[in-house]
Formats: structure tokens, C-alpha cells, sequence
């Protein structure tokens, strides 16, 4: 049986996510934004939340912890490598760790890129991965921890997941990110449609997220890298796959 998932916005463009399994009335929050909005998912529906699973250290992902830690005595699970950076943390996780969430497996892939230790929480049974700042849709985080290569390594193991997993990021950047993947692949027609319907989805004040690995691979231009058309675009015919996602990242960093 598949997880349930409640997605909500937080401060101006985060998302938080609660994880509930009903049969066994388990519930997981996916990083801890703000308070408020919080609180509000838990009274919607009901979940009450016993774990956190953290991604990374930022404020705009941990800022709740040590409220909601106190009101609810929630376990607050994160990566080994930001520890110090993330309060009340009680149990540490590196790559391959797996923690069982209401009987279901959930394997920890360490992404690291955005910061040194993030990390991203892959629920296989599921069919659900939650990438923090890692992989967004149709965008990457900004590397202000690591080099390149260290996202390009990232973002292969994330791509390499089944092309049917949904994919829940921590920031609703969607649409701002369509407007620079036009640019680096503007003959790319799935990626001109999504831009059409994510246009339609903001105006209606709807979230774009989540999406899947293979709507990602067919459009997201940090996981296309090999791709011939972007390539000619961005005037790189036969450079190496991860100069290519370089080129890209900088691109975005100046646009
Ligand atoms: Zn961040
Ligand atoms: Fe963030």
C-alpha cells in the first residue's frame, strides 16, 4: 500500500509534505519550513506527525524543528555530514541507510550538491522520491556547498530512479525554471507544453509539483546533458556529460 501525501506552501515558495500511511496511522513531515502552515496540514488531516526527515541544514528547511519537536516529541532524522547544523536532530543518516517507515523501507540517497550533506528520502514501495533542494522541477538547486560534478553525480543517481516515481521538491520554483530551460532547449516540444500548462497551473494559483523522473528526463535541462539538441544550443557538441551540466548551472546562476 502506497503512502498518502499532503503538500503545502510555507513561507513564500517552500513546500512542506506529511507522509501518512493509514494503515498504520504513521505520519513523517519531510522538512520543517514553518510553523504555521504546519500545524495547519496536521489539523486538516489529522496526522500527527512522530518524524521529521530532514534534507538539509538550510533555515527555510529546519526553522520548525525544535517547536514542532516539543509539541508533538517527533524523532527528527537527518544527514550525518550537517548534524551540528540541524537542531534537535537525533538520528543521523548517510547513503544507503534505510529506515523503516511504517513497515516501508525508505532508502536514504546521499545528494550532495545544493549543500555538502544533503540528502534525498526515496520511498520505493511508493513510488515516491522527496529531493529537497537537490533536483526541482526542471531545475537543480544552486551549488553554494560543492562543485559541479558533485550536483552532475547527484542528479545521475536521481535520474537513474524509475521513470514512473514522483518527485515532491523543496521549493515551487517551476515556472521561473521553465523560462530558462526555453532557453538552453527551445526546439525541446514536451518542454514548450509543460512551460504552456505550468503558466496555466500558477495563474490559477495551483502547485506544479509534484512531477516524475521521466517528465524530468524529457524536459528538466540539468538532466539532459547528453542530449544532442542542447548541446548544439549551448555550442558543446562533444564536451564531457558533466561540463555540459556545468555550462548549464552557470548559465541559470546568470540569467
Ligand atoms: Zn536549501
Ligand atoms: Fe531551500
Amino acid at each position: 500500500m502506497a503512502v498518502e501525501i499532503e503538500q503545502f506552501m510555507c513561507r513564500s515558495d517552500n513546500f512542506g509534505a506529511l507522509v501518512h500511511d493509514s494503515r498504520s496511522g504513521e505520519t513523517a513531515l519531510i522538512d520543517a519550513p514553518e510553523e504555521a502552515p504546519i500545524l495547519a496540514a496536521v489539523e486538516r488531516t489529522g496526522w500527527r506527525p512522530t518524524i521529521i526527515f530532514t534534507t538539509h541544514h538550510h533555515v527555510d528547511h529546519v526553522e520548525a524543528n525544535l517547536v514542532l519537536k516539543q509539541r508533538f516529541g517527533l524523532k527528527i532524522i537527518g544527514p550525518a555530514a550537517e548534524a551540528a547544523k540541524i537542531p534537535g536532530i537525533d538520528e543521523t543518516v548517510e547513503e544507503g541507510h534505510v529506515i523503516r517507515f511504517a513497515g516501508e523501507p525508505v532508502t536514504v540517497i546521499a545528494t550532495p550538491g545544493h549543500t555538502a550533506g544533503h540528502v534525498s528520502y526515496h520511498f520505493a514501495q511508493s513510488g515516491v522520491v522527496f529531493t529537497g533542494d537537490t533536483l526541482f522541477s526542471l531545475g537543480c538547486g544552486r551549488l553554494f556547498e560543492c562543485p559541479p560534478q558533485t550536483m552532475f553525480h547527484s542528479l545521475q543517481k536521481l535520474a537513474a530512479l524509475p521513470v514512473e516515481t514522483r518527485v515532491y521538491c523543496g521549493h515551487e520554483y517551476t515556472q521561473s525554471n521553465a523560462r530558462f530551460a526555453l532557453t538552453v532547449d527551445p526546439t525541446n516540444d514536451a518542454l514548450k507544453e509543460r512551460a504552456a500548462e505550468i503558466d496555466r497551473l500558477r495563474a490559477e494559483d495551483k502547485p506544479t509539483l509534484p512531477t516524475t523522473i521521466g517528465r524530468e528526463l524529457a524536459t528538466n535541462p540539468f538532466l539532459r546533458w547528453h542530449d544532442a539538441a542542447v548541446r548544439n544550443t549551448l555550442q558543446m557538441p562533444r564536451a564531457g556529460d558533466s561540463e555540459v551540466f556545468a555550462e548549464i548551472r552557470k548559465r541559470k546562476d546568470n540569467f
